[in-house]
């Protein structure tokens, strides 16, 4: 009996080491490094593309408004709870020219899922059916599942190789001055759509500094299918996993 217990709880002990090395390896691997996943364009093209994640947000309007003043198309990141609640907000963004792709059904991590729930997080797309379709997880997170699932729902998972810091408490256009020298061809750039007031008067500051001055250096902002992104190697995982550990925590 008692040779049995101990047998017993080795393989629970070798269930769980495994379970914890497969979420730290989706983690580093899918996340960190994000390896395999979108991430800019080729730096030899002058080109950048805006990418807004979280929406459709009530401040989405004033977003358009900015966007179509300065003539720049750009990628939303939608939640389907978000979406299915603003088809008007959907049909706007489609009508003014923007791609819109995936951040989930719900904003949450996909360690919160069961494997069968991440499935239907990842089938979910405000355009199913279209060719190329994109999902940006929440917070750029993986489960040991997510690629896998990814492969099957017929999607890419798209990161990011810029951040724009929009979640942070500082002023909108001081934040485009610390962004503009970081940024160069190719650039994918995370921003977000809200979610509040607050929060998208600071985004809007931004990108007022930021369009302009990304114009006088000749760099074309452009929708992701435009950018062309290519999936993310060793070297550019390892300059983002640099730039992870330096900077604050994403709030994709
Ligand atoms: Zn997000």
């Amino acid at each position: 009996m008692a040779a049995f217990q101990g047998a017993l709880m080795k393989v629970i002990w070798w269930l769980l080491g495994t379970a914890g090395l497969s979420v730290l390896a989706a983690d580093l691997l899918g996340r960190q490094l994000g390896l395999g996943a979108q991430g800019g364009g080729d730096e030899s093209i002058e080109k950048v593309a805006l990418t807004f994640d979280d929406g459709p947000s009530p401040q989405l309007p004033a977003l358009l408004d900015l966007l179509s003043r300065h003539g720049v198309r750009a990628t939303f990141f939608l939640t389907g709870e978000r979406a299915e609640g603003d088809p008007q907000a959907v049909r706007a963004m489609l009508e003014a020219g923007h791609q819109l792709e995936s951040h989930g059904y719900t904003h949450r991590h996909a360690l919160s899922f069961t494997p069968w729930g991440e499935a239907r997080q990842l089938g979910w797309h405000p355009q199913p059916g279209r060719a190329g379709r994109l999902y940006r997880p929440p917070w750029g997170g993986h489960s040991p599942f997510t690629r896998l699932l990814a492969r099957r729902a017929g999607v890419k998972v798209a990161l990011w190789n810029a951040e724009s810091c929009d979640w942070l408490e500082q002023d909108g256009a001081a934040l485009a001055r610390e962004l503009l020298p970081t940024l160069g061809g190719g650039a994918n750039i995370l921003l977000h759509d809200g979610p509040d007031e607050e929060r998208s008067a600071r985004t809007l500051a931004l990108l007022d500094a930021l369009l302009p001055a990304l114009r006088a250096r000749g760099l074309e902002a452009v929708t992701l299918s435009e950018l062309n992104p290519r999936p993310l190697g060793w070297g550019a995982g390892w300059k983002r996993l640099r730039e992870m550990w330096i900077r604050p925590p994403s709030a994709s």
